[in-house]
């Protein structure tokens, strides 16, 4: 289907984004299907990370609170130490590939 430009009165195609004869943009360039997947993916995903470091936290502090003697609280503090760490490496790495992912599929102009 064929549209005017509204710049310069030529007719454009529908499906384009820009007019071929004055360069105006017509439409916004829209995410592909890949492109909805990948940033969703990448969205869900940090809401997933965050609700586990929440959920790891949680759980270690109650050791925390159930450790009686000294070396219990110490074995304690180190495994949440140890367990965040990884949380966190774990997002930065996912992070890096999804944030990469939606960035390759985002739209052009
Ligand atoms: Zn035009």
């Amino acid at each position: 289907m064929l549209v005017k430009c509204p710049e310069c009165q030529a007719e454009v195609s529908d499906s384009a984004l820009k007019c071929p004869h004055c360069g105006k943009q017509l439409r916004k360039p829209k995410r592909g299907f890949f492109g909805k997947i990948f940033l969703w993916l990448f969205y869900l995903f940090n809401v997933l990370m965050l609700l586990w470091l929440i959920s790891g936290m949680n759980a270690t502090s109650e050791i925390a609170n159930q450790a009686v003697t000294e070396a219990e609280k110490a074995g304690a503090a180190i495994g949440t130490g140890i367990g965040i760490t990884m949380i966190l490496f774990v997002w930065a790495i996912g992070d890096i590939i999804t944030g990469l992912l939606a960035l390759m599929t985002r739209p052009k102009a």
